[in-house]
């Protein structure tokens, strides 16, 4: 059997199975030292009471003759797809049809397999930092040409750092795609409406599809940064948006997250003929995917009453004050943060102008904080480390305390 030389020529493992070998070999050695873990981002509340309550009812109603359901329809059931449009959409004068909303398992899921939808030599365009998954998919799709001094040769990065503020500059070649995460991660931070019409309008001039990773919006904080790229006028007719009930509901065990797509964004074929993206998502998920378990998409609709509505509220609002600690702790250093505030990520510049690793390595030995070393994403997080807001308030503020006193030592 030939294998894909794509996957076998991959750089390194994927990044955070990279920092859990370094934990477990540094722990391995260090037996019972009181690590603090703000480096992956998962959440560590439980979920929300009446959520919890929904999940187990219908695993319940599961049992029962009248209750029970075999396969469901493959871009999810319509009371799932219905209360995401009236409460994720309408309100922001946003119109969807039930069959542009595809329920999966996970936004990684999504935004790694919509390139799918893509020719063999599509060009594509991420932001540098950024989430590693929508560069690896295409790389083990062999979209990217060769990987050589930490670069693919065949992809776009738009730089995102502290000096342009975190403001992609566009392209000037022509792209088939653009990946685009906001709030970001793992830098935190986000774009304002002008801001986003800028690349929308740019997308449509030029034919891009946008990839619009929506999964950290419950964290947006004000009404002037959109919380879905269908704000901006004309993005129906150029992008797709992942979304995920992982970071707004605590649903990353639990797994349910959706996908739009409008059906006015459309791709070419080799005859230049369009063709509608929706379409070709909904042929390819036919044949791939059986749809998430019942359960999961009632406790995934369950998030839309009033009352799990007030439990996620306050859910994030935990986090957002565990980002306000570290926020405050690192304002006014040399760390510069930045993110926090629309986002559970706190972006820093490493002291000294260590690299990313070799503070992270710094922080593990000296004070047992674990982070995300920025180069982990790219480039363009060189000397950059990302700590998350998904802890406890107690356990953030202590791992605040410690880096602060581990850097007064350099
Ligand atoms: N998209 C981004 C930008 C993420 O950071 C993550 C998880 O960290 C995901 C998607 C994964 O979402 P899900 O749990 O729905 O697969």
């Amino acid at each position: 059997m030939q294998v894909n030389p794509y996957i076998a020529q991959m750089p390194a493992g994927y990044l955070f199975s990279e920092i859990a070998a370094r934990v477990s070999d540094y722990e391995g050695k260090n037996p019972g030292k009181s690590l603090i873990r703000m480096g992956i981002g998962d959440v560590t509340r439980p979920l929300s009471p009446s959520i919890a309550k929904a999940f187990s009812q219908a695993a319940l109603d599961m049992g029962t003759e009248a209750g029970f359901k075999g396969y469901g329809p493959d871009g999810g059931y319509l009371f799932l797809r219905e209360a995401i449009i009236r409460n994720d959409y309408q309100p922001r004068g946003i119109h969807l049809d039930p069959d542009e909303v595809f329920v999966s398992d996970g936004a990684k899921s999504d935004s790694s397999s919509i390139q799918e939808l893509f020719s063999d030599d599509a060009l594509i365009a991420v932001t540098d930092p950024v989430y590693p998954v929508y560069v690896d998919s295409n790389a083990m799709a062999g979209r990217l040409g060769v990987y050589e001094n930490g670069r693919w040769s065949r992809l776009v990065t738009l730089k995102v750092t502290h000096d342009n503020h975190f403001v992609p500059q566009l392209p000037r070649e022509r792209v088939d795609a653009l990946y685009l995460c906001l709030p970001n991660n793992p830098t935190g931070t986000v774009l304002n409406r002008a801001q986003l019409k800028t690349i929308v309008d740019w997308a449509r001039e030029n034919e891009t599809l946008i990839i619009y990773d929506a999964a950290y919006k419950a964290f947006i904080s004000n009404d002037e940064i959109p919380s879905s790229i269908y704000e901006v006028e004309g993005a129906k007719e150029v992008a797709v948006e992942c979304c995920s009930f992982s970071k707004t509901a605590g649903f990353t065990g639990t797994r349910c997250a959706y996908t739009v797509i409008p059906k006015e964004v459309k791709g070419r074929m080799p005859n230049g003929e369009k063709v509608s993206l929706n379409a070709l998502w909904k042929r390819r998920t036919g044949s791939k995917f059986n749809g998430v378990s019942y359960p999961v998409q009632v406790a995934a609709a369950a998030t839309y009453t009033e009352e799990g509505k007030k439990e996620i509220r306050e859910t994030i609002d935990y986090y957002r004050a565990n980002a306000r600690v570290l926020l405050d702790a690192f304002s006014g250093t040399e760390c510069d943060p930045v993110g926090g505030v629309h986002a559970p990520y706190v972006w820093l510049k490493t002291p000294k102008g260590m690299s990313g690793w070799d503070f992270f390595d710094f922080l593990l030995k000296t004070v047992q904080v674990v982070g995300t070393p920025g180069e982990g994403f790219g480039e363009g997080g060189n000397n950059c480390f990302r700590l998350t807001a998904f802890s406890t308030l107690e356990k953030t503020k202590e791992a605040a305390q410690r880096v602060k006193d581990a850097m007064s030592r350099l």
